[in-house]
C-alpha cells in the first residue's frame, strides 16, 4: 500500500482524518510514527497558501505523498476574523477555553440573527515532486451564547448548528464528519487520492 503522510501535529485533526480517509487505499502515517518533525510556519494570508506550504514541506522532508490542511473560524460580526489565524486568536499560549471566552466577549449583546459564522478547511495534497492539489470545505453555523458539549476539539463547543439545535461538540464523531468543513474537504480529497493512486500504480507498471 502507498503511504500518505498526515502532516499535522494536532491530535484532534489526525484522529478525524483517520476516520475520514479510512479505506481510501492509502496507508496513513503521522510525523510522529516516522520520527519526523515538521516546522513549516503558517506565514500565508489564506488557507490555500498555508495548507500548500505545510504539504510541500512534509512531502519534501519525507519523500512521500503528504496531506496537510489549514482551517479556521470566520465570524461575520468580526468581519471574518479570526479566519486562518484562529489558532493564534488571543495568543498562541491561550487555551481553547480562553479563546472561546474572548470570542464570546467580543460578541456580547450581538443578537442570534447576527452571530453567523463558518468553519473553513482547505486540504493540500503534495506529491514528492512538488505538485499540489487543493480541496475546500465549509460549514455554516452560529456562535453560541455559551460553550456546550464535550466532543470534537478547538472551537466546537461554541459552534452552534441551528438546524440540529446542538453545538458541534455535542455531535458524535460520525455526525460531525458527515457535515463538517473537514468532512466536506476530505470527501473531495478522497477522489483526488483515488486518482493519484491510479497514476502512481500506472507509473510502477
Ligand atoms: P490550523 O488549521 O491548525 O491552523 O487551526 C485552525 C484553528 O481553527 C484552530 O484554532 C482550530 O482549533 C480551529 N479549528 C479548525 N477546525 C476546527 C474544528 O473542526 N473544530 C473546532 N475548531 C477548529
Amino acid at each position: 500500500m502507498c503511504n500518505l503522510l498526515l502532516a499535522t501535529n494536532n491530535a484532534g485533526k489526525a484522529a478525524e482524518y483517520r476516520q475520514l480517509l479510512a479505506s481510501c487505499g492509502w496507508e496513513l502515517v503521522t510525523p510522529g510514527e516516522l520520527g519526523l518533525s515538521l516546522s513549516a510556519e503558517e506565514t500565508g494570508d489564506t488557507y490555500e497558501e498555508n495548507a500548500t506550504l505545510k504539504a510541500i514541506e512534509a512531502a519534501q522532508v519525507s519523500g512521500l505523498y503528504a496531506l496537510a490542511d489549514d482551517s479556521g473560524l470566520e465570524v461575520d460580526a468580526l468581519a471574518g476574523e479570526p479566519g486562518p489565524r484562529a489558532a493564534r486568536f488571543g495568543g498562541e499560549e491561550a487555551t481553547y477555553q480562553e479563546k472561546m471566552s474572548l470570542l464570546l466577549e467580543h460578541l456580547e449583546g450581538v443578537p442570534a440573527s447576527e452571530r453567523g459564522c463558518r468553519f473553513v478547511c482547505v486540504i493540500a495534497i503534495a506529491d514528492p515532486q512538488g505538485g499540489v492539489r487543493l480541496c475546500r470545505g465549509e460549514c455554516k453555523g452560529l456562535v453560541a451564547e455559551a460553550p456546550q458539549g464535550e466532543g470534537g476539539f478547538g472551537y466546537d463547543p461554541i459552534f452552534y448548528l441551528p438546524e440540529r439545535g446542538l453545538t458541534m461538540a455535542q455531535l458524535s464523531a460520525e455526525e460531525k464528519n458527515a457535515i463538517s468543513h473537514r468532512g466536506r474537504a476530505a470527501q473531495a480529497a478522497r477522489q483526488v487520492l483515488k486518482e493519484l493512486l491510479h497514476e502512481y500504480q500506472l507509473s510502477q507498471e
